[in-house]
């Protein structure tokens, strides 16, 4: 069975998503446009959160007003480079709840090691949104599922800006409930568990530390 995968394909996504994978792109640019595109992909993402209506006046007259129903939400960033798609989620949604979880992908079997896991509690009622810019083996973002679903998460989607044919591959192998959101499907991962054409190592973009 396969994840429902949804190509958000929005313009000024792919135009400020063609500015980031541009090797010259200095980090500060690289980060306020991962941002930029976090609100894009977010408004999609949660374009089916549940509403209720709440009686408010405005200056003329009385009205029954749409307002977010349910617990708050929860935003996972897998570490590091998740921070990136997190901070613009937040913005659109600053009430929402934060989880961290932190993988790291071991250069030679290119399998994820888990070294760090911070969950706000009640995750079974939540709608859960984790989210990984890159999606290439999809290792990691296997890892981090299969234990957000241990610790009680149940609704749960994936966002990522960039995907590899592999790791979506990969993904709806391991977790075929999940749905995944994607900017981009890039052509293939090179022998490193790199996209191409990709943007490079987000995280190191993302902080400037290659
Ligand atoms: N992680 C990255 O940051 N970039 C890739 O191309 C693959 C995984």
């Amino acid at each position: 069975m396969a994840n429902k995968l949804t190509l958000v394909e929005h313009p000024l996504i792919q135009h400020k998503l063609t500015l980031m994978r541009e090797k010259g792109t200095p980090s500060a640019v690289f980060r306020q446009l991962l941002r930029e595109i976090s609100l894009l992909l977010g408004y999609e993402v949660l374009r089916d959160l549940a509403t209720t209506t709440k009686t408010i006046e405005t200056p003329l007259q009385e009205m029954e007003a749409p307002v977010l129903k349910g617990k708050k939400l929860v935003f996972v960033s897998i570490l590091r480079a998740g921070n990136g798609l997190l901070d613009g989620l937040l913005d659109l949604v600053p009430s929402a709840r934060v989880a961290h979880i932190g993988l790291y992908r071991d250069p030679q079997s290119l399998t994820a090691v888990e070294y760090y896991l911070k969950v706000p509690d009640g995750l079974e009622s939540r709608r859960v949104i984790v989210v990984d810019p890159m999606l290439a083996t999809a290792n990691s973002a296997s890892a981090a599922l299969a234990r957000l679903k241990e610790v009680g998460a149940r609704n749960i989607k994936f966002v990522c800006l960039l995907a590899a044919p592999e790791g979506i591959e990969a993904l709806g192998r391991n977790h075929p409930d999940i749905p995944v959101y994607t900017a981009a499907i890039d052509e293939r991962l090179n022998d490193h568990g790199y996209i191409l054409p990709g943007l490079g190592d987000a995280g190191d973009r993302m902080y400037g530390t290659k």
